[in-house]
């Protein structure tokens, strides 16, 4: 497939708001690739050059794209500068100076998708002394040699700025599509992409065949999504929820670690399935000291500890692990403790689908005798009130709170499911838990806040059955004049001319931006209101009625949180739940 049609159904995507027409368009971009060339294809539209876990980026500034726009087109960077800063949009600036280029096409030729996913991998391979003035000019080369529309796509995907509003559920989708005719194989695919994150590849299988795609399974060093916990309040609805037995683990306040060892190897990979293993220096030598087994897959959370007072350090604490330099250092001053909590895979096995407490017999059989990685606080019950007491003993102890485990479950991966539930500190009191929110807009600011053009958030859920976002709530206050000043620069990069595909609002902020970043928010309750569409449903009286958030106000030391993506916020099912949990919970407290 040439580059240019790939351009093509871009620009038709761009101008979509239905997630039906999406689809559409993207089932007919994929009948027309070939089966070499469809897991470029996915890529280049999810904007990466491989999966995640693979760790390839581009490593491609603003600047030196506008240097490379500057040597193709015959201006110079402060004309290509101007233009940008016209525009807000690096891809359309690209577009633009190509229109009116000084210099002539440097030749006819005719990229295929094959050929610029080349030069961009190439771009993103090339390192060491001079790197950057070869990266600027390969793809100077590639913009030279391509039409205004292609420079403007060329551009946009090193930037990570393509903004098509396609997201991986729409894929899957699509593919389900060509494959079938129809959806029914899009479940299959969501699980097979759970076991293998890699969509390219998964890809490449839908369309060989329902065969194929049973063919992914869980493998050394490839990530599997995680696991995640559902929440509910009392000790009493999680025992009723478990079927009147249930293990109950601590929950450790860390960083969540899913560890890879076969043989002396070893990787460690992030909740975002991001390679994080030169992170822990630590772990890594522990894991292979420590950890019996020859190839293993296991979850853990590993967090700061004082082994001297027998302590958990805070979440603050153990954050300050996450840096780029003077790893080594901070790992001797600062050393972790690994708490492993479920195991996945075994001796060239995955045991996903085995019971829980089989899992767990062979984590601490595995895990006999050792230090730095040690199994998860846990007691086994059949009572509430023993729930209850080891919730109120772990809290006192410093930690968060506890995860309740069905024993006979599997490892559900990449999915919230009632196998685990959640029982946190903050439940107690205020509205149960923060929310992890999509950022669809802001407004300017008003009165005191007007120097910094920044007034609030406008703020959605993610309904996964719709893949949609729906607004829940105006964000306000909790805000730092350093998160604000860092919230308007991030977010006019990604602002939008109209409503974003797939966000369902009818409030109007006064700019709409692309549902890139998450943030979370606490709030004193949820209540019903006509002004959101987050869980919207007609009342008899034809009025559209969803849910919104009573004093919200935004959390945390970071503006947006870097480790979720939009499709890991807060649901729209979730947040339903929390409100029927919060009406349940105030009418047992006035029996009481
Ligand atoms: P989530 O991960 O559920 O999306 P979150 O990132 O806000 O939400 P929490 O709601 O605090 O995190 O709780 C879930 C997380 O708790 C898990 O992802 C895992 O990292 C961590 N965790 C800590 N201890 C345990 C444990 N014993 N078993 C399972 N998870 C645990």
């Amino acid at each position: 497939m040439l580059f240019k049609e790939l351009s093509d159904y871009y620009e038709k995507l761009e101008g979509v708001s239905s997630r039906l027409t999406m689809i559409d368009i993207m089932t007919e971009l994929f009948k027309k690739t070939k089966p070499n060339e469809i897991s470029k294809v996915v890529y280049i539209t999810q904007g990466i050059l491989a999966p995640a876990f693979e760790g390839v980026e581009f490593g491609m500034a603003e600047k030196m794209v506008e240097e490379a726009i500057a040597i193709a087109t015959g201006y110079t960077k402060e004309e290509v500068e101007e233009e940008y800063k016209k525009t807000g949009d690096m891809g359309k600036a690209a577009q633009i100076m190509k229109e009116k280029s000084k210099l002539k096409r440097m030749s006819e030729k005719e990229y295929t998708v094959m050929e610029v996913y080349e030069h961009m991998l190439k771009i993103a391979k090339t390192s060491g002394p001079g790197s950057k003035d070869l990266k600027i000019k390969t793809l100077a080369n590639m913009i030279a040699a391509s039409t205004p529309v292609e420079a403007k796509y060329i551009v946009k995907y090193p930037l990570d700025e393509l903004r098509l509003g396609v997201g991986d559920s729409t894929v899957l989708e699509a593919l389900s599509v060509v494959a079938t005719g129809n959806r029914s194989m899009k479940k299959e695919l969501e699980e097979a992409y759970n076991r293998d994150p890699d969509l390219g590849s998964i890809a490449e299988s839908a369309i060989k065949g329902a065969n194929s795609i049973k063919e992914h399974g869980v493998e050394i060093f490839k990530p599997i999504r995680p696991a995640l916990a559902e929440r509910l309040p009392t000790a009493e609805q999680i025992m009723e929820k478990m079927n009147g037995k249930a293990a109950v683990d601590q929950k450790y306040d860390g960083f969540r670690c899913q560890v890879h060892k076969k043989g002396n190897k070893v990787k460690i990979f992030s909740r975002r399935l991001e390679d994080t293993t030169a992170m822990y220096p630590d772990l890594v030598e522990a894991v292979k000291k420590e950890v019996k087994a020859d190839s293993i897959i296991f979850d853990g959370e590993a967090l700061a500890y004082n082994e001297d007072t027998n302590e958990f350090l805070p979440f603050q604490q153990t954050i300050q692990r996450k840096r780029k330099h003077g790893i080594e250092a901070k790992a001797v001053s600062m050393p972790l403790k690994l708490f492993a909590f479920d195991i996945m895979y075994l001796n060239g096995k995955s045991i996903m689908d085995e019971p829980y407490h089989k899992r767990r017999n062979m984590l601490e059989s595995i895990l006999k005798n050792s230090r730095t990685i040690v199994p998860s606080g846990q007691i086994i019950t059949t009572s509430a009130k023993e729930l209850e007491k080891y919730f109120q003993e772990t809290i006192e102890d410093g930690l968060e709170g506890i995860i309740a485990k069905e024993l006979n479950s599997k490892y559900v991966a990449g999915a919230r499911k009632f196998t685990w539930i959640k029982l946190k500190r903050s439940y107690r009191g205020e509205l149960s838990d923060t929310l992890d929110l999509v950022i669809v807009g802001y407004f300017l600011g008003r009165g005191g806040r007007s120097e910094f053009q920044f007034g609030g958030l406008l703020c959605a859920t993610y309904n996964d059955k719709r893949d949609m976002f729906e607004t829940v709530s105006r964000i306000g206050s909790g805000f730092t004049e350093a998160q604000m000043i860092e919230l308007k620069k991030t977010l006019d990069k990604i602002k939008e001319k109209g409503k974003p595909a797939r966000v369902d609002s009818n409030v109007v902020p006064d700019f709409w931006v692309y549902p890139k970043y998450v943030v979370t928010v606490k709030a004193d309750e949820i209540t019903q209101s006509p002004t959101h569409t987050c869980g919207k449903q007609k009342q008899p009286d034809g009025l559209e009625v969803g849910y919104a958030l009573r004093f919200p106000r935004l959390v945390g030391e970071e503006a947006v949180r870097r480790d979720k993506s939009v499709e890991e916020a807060t649901t729209t099912e979730e947040v339903i739940e929390m409100y029927k949990q919060q009406k349940r919970v105030s009418i047992g407290s006035t029996e009481s």
